[in-house]
C-alpha cells in the first residue's frame, strides 16, 4: 500500500475506504470485508451515522489499532469551540476509540463564520494527542488562507470533491504549495466519470476497468483516494491499481475531461444542516430542510 507523508511527519495510506451512505447496521460487516481485502484507512463522519459500525469493525478485525488509520469529521451544526469539543468526544465514544488518526472540519460553512474558532479547538485536540493529525474538507483557498493566518497548525489534509470531470487544479496547487495533502472524495465521480468513453477507451487499452483507470490517475497525481463500495469484488478491484501505470498520452486525455462542474455542493454556498446529503435516488446532493 503506497503512503503519503503528512506535514507533521505521520503517514497515511494513499488508498482508503469511504463509508458514506452505508447504513450503520451494515457498516461493521462492510468495513471488515474492506479490511480483509487490504484497506487500512477508513473514512467516516459524524454525518454518516455509522461511526459505531466503523468502531465495531476496528475493534473486531484482529489488527492492532496502530495498523489502522481512522478519519472522522465534525459536522456543520457542531462548529464553534464548545459544540465542537462535545461533538469530537461523542464521535470518539461512538467509534469506541481513545484517539482518531485524522479529524476534519467537514465544510467551512462560511455564512456561520465559525471555522477559524473551530480550527483552534481542533488544534487543542491535536495538542492533547486525541487526534494524530487535523485537517479540513471542502475548504477553498480563501478559507485556508484564514486558517493559516490565524491558526498555529497548518491543516494536514484538504478533502475535496475530485475526479476526472472536476479536477480542482487551483485547489490542488494551493494545497501543494502549502504542504497540505489533497484527498479526493467521490474519487470515481459517480457514473458520469466511470461511463465516460475516453476513460472506457483507456481502460480497454490497459485491460483494466474504468474505475481502476480513474483511481490510477489519482494515484499518479499524488492525491489520496477513498473509494466506497459495498461489494468485495469492487473493493479488491479498487485496490488493484499498483501494477500498471498510465502514460503521458492517457494522462493528457484525462486532463481534457475536466468540466469544472460539481456533483456536490459549492463550499462557498453550502449552508444547510444535518439533513443535507446525497439523495439515494439519484446520487445527487439535496438541500435539507434546515
Ligand atoms: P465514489 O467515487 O467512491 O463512488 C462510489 C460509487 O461507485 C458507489 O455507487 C459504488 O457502488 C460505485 N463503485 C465503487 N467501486 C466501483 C467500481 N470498481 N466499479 C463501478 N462502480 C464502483 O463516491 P462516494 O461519494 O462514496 O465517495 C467516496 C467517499 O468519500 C465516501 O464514502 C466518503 O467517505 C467520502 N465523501 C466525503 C465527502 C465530504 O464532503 N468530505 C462527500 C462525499 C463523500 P457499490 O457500493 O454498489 O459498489
Amino acid at each position: 500500500m503506497p503512503t503519503v507523508a503528512l506535514n507533521n511527519g505521520i503517514t497515511m495510506p494513499q488508498i482508503g475506504f469511504g463509508v458514506f451512505r452505508i447504513p450503520d447496521d451494515d457498516t461493521e460487516r462492510t468495513v471488515l470485508q474492506a479490511i480483509e481485502c487490504g484497506y487500512r484507512s477508513i473514512d467516516t463522519a459524524s454525518l454518516y451515522g455509522n461511526e459505531r459500525g466503523v468502531g465495531r469493525a476496528v475493534a473486531g478485525c484482529g489488527l492492532p489499532r496502530e495498523d489502522l488509520f481512522v478519519t472522522t469529521k465534525l459536522w456543520n451544526d457542531d462548529q464553534g469551540r464548545r459544540r465542537a469539543k462535545d461533538a469530537f468526544h461523542a464521535s470518539l465514544k461512538r467509534l469506541g476509540l481513545d484517539y482518531v488518526d485524522l479529524y476534519l472540519i467537514h465544510w467551512p460553512k462560511p455564512s456561520r463564520n465559525l471555522y477559524v474558532e473551530t480550527w483552534e479547538l481542533l488544534e487543542e485536540l491535536y495538542g492533547a494527542g486525541l487526534t494524530r493529525a487535523i485537517g479540513v474538507s471542502n475548504f477553498q483557498p480563501n478559507h485556508l488562507d484564514a486558517l493559516i493566518a490565524q491558526g498555529e497548525v497548518v491543516p494536514a489534509i484538504n478533502q475535496i470533491e475530485l475526479h476526472p470531470l472536476l479536477q480542482q487544479r487551483s485547489v490542488r496547487r494551493y494545497d501543494a504549495n502549502h504542504g497540505i495533502v489533497t484527498v479526493a472524495w467521490s474519487p470515481l465521480g459517480q457514473a458520469n466519470s466511470i461511463e465516460d468513453p475516453v476513460i472506457g477507451a483507456i481502460a480497454k487499452r490497459h485491460d483494466r476497468t474504468p474505475a481502476q483507470i480513474i483511481l490510477r490517475w489519482h494515484l499518479q497525481l499524488g492525491t489520496v483516494v477513498i473509494p466506497k463500495s459495498v461489494r468485495p469484488s469492487r473493493m479488491r478491484q479498487n485496490l488493484d491499481i499498483l501494477t500498471f501505470s498510465l502514460d503521458a498520452e492517457d494522462l493528457a486525455a484525462i486532463d481534457r475531461l475536466d468540466t469544472g462542474v460539481r456533483f456536490g455542493p459549492d463550499p462557498d454556498e453550502q449552508d444547510t444542516g444535518r439533513k443535507t446529503g446525497f439523495s439515494s435516488s439519484d446520487g445527487r446532493w439535496t438541500a435539507g430542510a434546515d
